[in-house]
């Protein structure tokens, strides 16, 4: 297995790269291997000169920004701290929606943006492009976290994922073989759980043996609460990476517990890529500071340490459509204090503001209601924005806000086919169209919210009496 494990990092990755004229990951791989370890005033002067220039090419070659900030009265010249950033405009989903063409560097070679998507806060997709090297350094980026929890390249990996156009298309035998020589990989879709998927994909793993798991933090737990509950053994990884959704304490112990290995958490999404992961200490998660200039933001003024706000991001590497001042939708805290790993790249204590619910069918089926919101809106962009309610077990309730192509007949019919083909034919499925989907005190949007739990969870509940969340 190590040898399979160190042919694949040594020799086919870095063949296949240089066979499709990919070396720049490596080369970017090597510059953040060292760069972690800067102390972290060179860190932030280095930051200091990529977000200045940043700005000065947006300011440039992006009609939006020039508009923006024109109106805002702030020129580039004004950054002479990372800190004069907090009086520049910050920059929202629908802005990306509304002006994202303008938003593209005006002298940007065509072939040099690659167009990516993301659900975004509202249901609705968001597109957005990067350039070749962005692509590149977001790969490396991502390898150097991934070290931080032991799984270097060419490990055997299982993906708890939900969103299916995350993994590996079904198919041809380039592709697989790719896989085979790449990364062996077991991608279990968590966004349909069933109990009898969740015992199935425990059997998977027996047999396929990953080294690593990639989680869904709720799914793994969901998992692991399920194993514990039925007194099945559950394989051991050498360790499980959690992302996507927010980690509670309670699932980072049960799924420790059950799984008997470390769980390291992350922090990222599809516009930036990996934002923040936790080293091997585990006490809090460094920023992609290289690439990244995160603030947190709490009534206007950059919060201290500790301190509750939103968390924005700007992407210092992609000059072909800049983010700046990205608002992601979270809120955060940073982490003050010095990490034990001796890494100076700034920590995030936590992040806030990602859980999601899962919805329960009449037969006791789940489905991740996210999944099932982005899922539907993916397909059928027609039907606007979306949000799901479940008062009770088999039934939900579509809250929509309609878009400007909304077709009455086949959209809803469609709703309904896709709350059933997940929930199982019996599902009730009710509606109503609304003109603003709400969001909750706290100023979130969700796109689901369940008032029922899976049986299991509550009789393991009752059961422990210790495990509510
Ligand atoms: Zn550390």
């Amino acid at each position: 297995m190590d040898i399979q494990r160190r042919f694949i990092g040594r020799v086919s990755l870095p063949a296949y790269a240089w066979l499709k004229g990919t070396t720049a990951q490596f080369r970017h791989l090597r510059e953040f291997e060292a760069s972690q370890r800067l102390p972290v005033d060179e860190i932030r002067a280095r930051q200091l000169s990529r977000l200045r220039a940043l700005v000065d090419h947006a300011y440039r070659r992006c009609p939006y920004y020039r508009e923006r900030y024109d109106r805002a009265g702030v020129v580039p010249s004004d950054l002479r701290s990372l800190e004069d950033l907090n009086a520049f405009p910050i920059l929202d989903k629908g802005d990306i929606r509304a002006h994202g063409d303008d938003m593209v560097s005006s002298d940007w070679p065509e072939g040099d943006l690659i167009p990516n998507y993301t659900g975004g806060s509202t249901g609705t997709p968001l597109e957005f492009y990067l350039s070749r090297d962005r692509k590149d350094s977001r790969w490396a980026a991502t390898v150097r976290h991934n070290r931080w929890a032991g799984w270097d390249l060419g490990e055997r990996v299982a993906y708890f994922w939900g969103a299916i156009s995350d993994g590996p298309a079904p198919g041809g035998w380039r592709r697989r073989l790719r896989h085979a020589l790449l990364e062996p990989q077991l991608f279990l879709n968590t966004a349909n759980l069933t109990e009898a998927g969740m015992a199935g994909f425990n059997e998977a793993m027996k047999r396929f043996r990953p080294n690593v798991v990639l989680a869904y933090a709720r799914s793994a737990a969901m998992i692991a609460r399920y194993l514990r509950a039925r007194g099945i053994p559950a394989y051991r990884p050498r360790a499980i990476v959690t992302s996507a959704e927010m980690l509670e304490p309670e699932d980072r112990q049960v799924i420790q517990e059950v799984f008997g290995c470390p769980v390291f958490n992350r922090y990222g999404c599809r516009e930036v890529s990996v934002i923040a992961s936790e080293c091997e200490e585990r006490r809090g998660l460094h920023t992609m500071a290289e690439c990244l200039h995160v603030e947190i933001v709490r009534d206007g003024k950059l919060a201290e340490a500790g301190q509750d706000g939103e968390i924005l991001v700007t992407d210092l590497a992609n000059l072909a459509m800049p983010l700046i001042r990205y608002r992601i939708g979270d809120v955060g805290a940073w982490e003050g204090g010095r990490c034990e790993c001796g890494r100076e790249l700034p920590r995030l204590r936590h992040v806030a503001g990602r859980a999601t619910d899962f919805l329960v069918g009449h037969d006791g089926r789940m489905v991740s209601g996210p999944f099932l919101t982005l899922a539907a809106v993916g397909v059928r962009p027609s039907i606007g924005q979306l949000q799901i309610e479940q008062e009770r077990i088999g039934q939900v309730h579509f809250r929509i806000k309609r878009g400007s192509r909304f077709q009455a007949a086949e959209d809803l019919e469609f709703l309904v086919a896709a709350a059933r083909t997940y929930l199982g034919e019996t599902a009730e499925v009710g509606w109503e169209f609304v003109d603003e989907i709400p969001s909750e005190a706290s100023g979130k949007f969700l796109f689901c919210k369940s008032k029922v739990s899976p049986a299991f969870l509550r009789d393991s509940i009752e059961a422990s009496g210790a495990d509510r969340k």
